[in-house]
């Protein structure tokens, strides 16, 4: 990993951890440092390589065909035991719907942060 990646991952993470006041998605508790904080795939990375069940599954939630499993709405900061417990279950179709409206919003805040952080990052240099 070049430092410019690693930059962006932590740039990303302060972010995520900011856009949510530094609460975990799953339990709401105070995430104390970027470092305790894990970000999770509201639908999991692993259906990124799996196109037929990843089509099958949005169909079933009534998600938008062009979903991006990367893009901001569908990551949100929490803390490692809470994403743990979790695990690969995927979520039921009412939790998914509410969470969407939750995620759209906050995905707003996460990329304009991200945005500003990035262009200060930029001056910097
Ligand atoms: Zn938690």
């Amino acid at each position: 990993m070049n430092m410019d990646k690693k930059l962006k991952v932590a740039i990303h993470r302060y972010a995520l951890w900011k856009a949510y006041n530094g609460k975990c998605f799953y339990c709401g508790g105070f995430i104390q440092t970027v470092y305790d904080l894990e970000e999770e795939h509201i639908i999991p990375q692993k259906y990124k390589d799996k196109p037929t069940e990843l089509e099958k599954i949005l169909k079933e939630y009534n998600l938008w065909e062009d979903f991006d499993i990367d893009a901001y709405y569908n990551r949100v900061p929490t803390h490692s035991v809470c994403n743990k417990r979790k695990g690969f279950k995927l979520h039921r179709t009412e939790s998914i719907h509410q969470y969407l409206n939750v995620l759209t919003l906050r995905s707003v805040k996460v990329a304009t942060i991200t945005f500003i952080l990035s262009v200060m990052e930029i001056q910097e240099h």
